[in-house]
């Protein structure tokens, strides 16, 4: 499986990191190593002072599909979480200020920690769900997906020119503003539409 992520999809993130409103989705990934499961604790690599939390939403692919059309992209996912994309800041910045790719402050082992799954029917509409992420206790991002520049289905369009989206696939979807760095020894806790759905604790 392979995970897909959306960058810059949130106005008020792109505003807090004074980055340029992209004309289509950023778009990079992680590999299966990044994935963390089942509320396992989450470790501080060595190689970064300034690692942030980013929740978001996360897609699973129920079904495989290459330019995937926009109308029939609902057809390809049945679930939904949330997922920590974990940021490696400053490795991020001196990168981006060389133009140069993400992946090293993006793609590291368990910067992925994904909650399990919920049917997407338990939801009226994936385009109006609340979420937040709150470190010990008190809330730091909330977000609700209506505010996405770009929604589920033009993103599995977009992505699905590029790459075949296989079974288990992933894709976040990018995270709202009040990004942050976190410590060791702090609770993380996720919830999606009240519902909690990750809580683990960074080592
Ligand atoms: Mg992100």
């Amino acid at each position: 499986m392979k995970i897909i992520a959306v960058g810059r999809n949130y106005a008020d993130h792109i505003e807090e990191l004074k980055n340029e409103r992209p004309t289509e989705p950023v778009i990079f990934s992680k590999p299966e190593t990044a994935l963390l499961k089942g509320n396992e604790d989450f470790y501080l690599p060595d190689f970064s002072q300034d690692v942030h939390h980013e929740v978001e939403l996360v897609v699973r692919i129920s079904k495989i599909g290459k330019n995937i059309d926009e109308k029939f992209a609902h057809k390809y996912y049945q679930e939904v979480a949330l997922g920590i994309d974990f940021t490696a800041r400053d490795v991020q910045s001196k990168l981006k200020a060389k133009g140069l790719p993400w992946e090293l402050a993006k793609a590291f082992d368990g910067s992925a920690p994904v909650s399990s799954f919920v049917p997407k029917e338990q939801f009226e509409s994936l385009n109006q769900l609340e979420f937040d992420l709150s470190v010990n206790g008190e809330i730091r991002q909330s977000g609700n997906t209506s505010m996405m520049l770009y929604s589920i289905d033009y993103l599995i369009a977009f992505i699905s020119q590029y790459f075949t989206l296989k079974v288990g696939d992933l894709i976040f979807t990018g995270t709202p503003k009040g990004v942050a760095a976190v410590q060791a020894g702090d609770e993380l806790v996720a919830r999606l539409a009240g519902q909690e759905m990750l809580r683990f604790f960074v080592k």
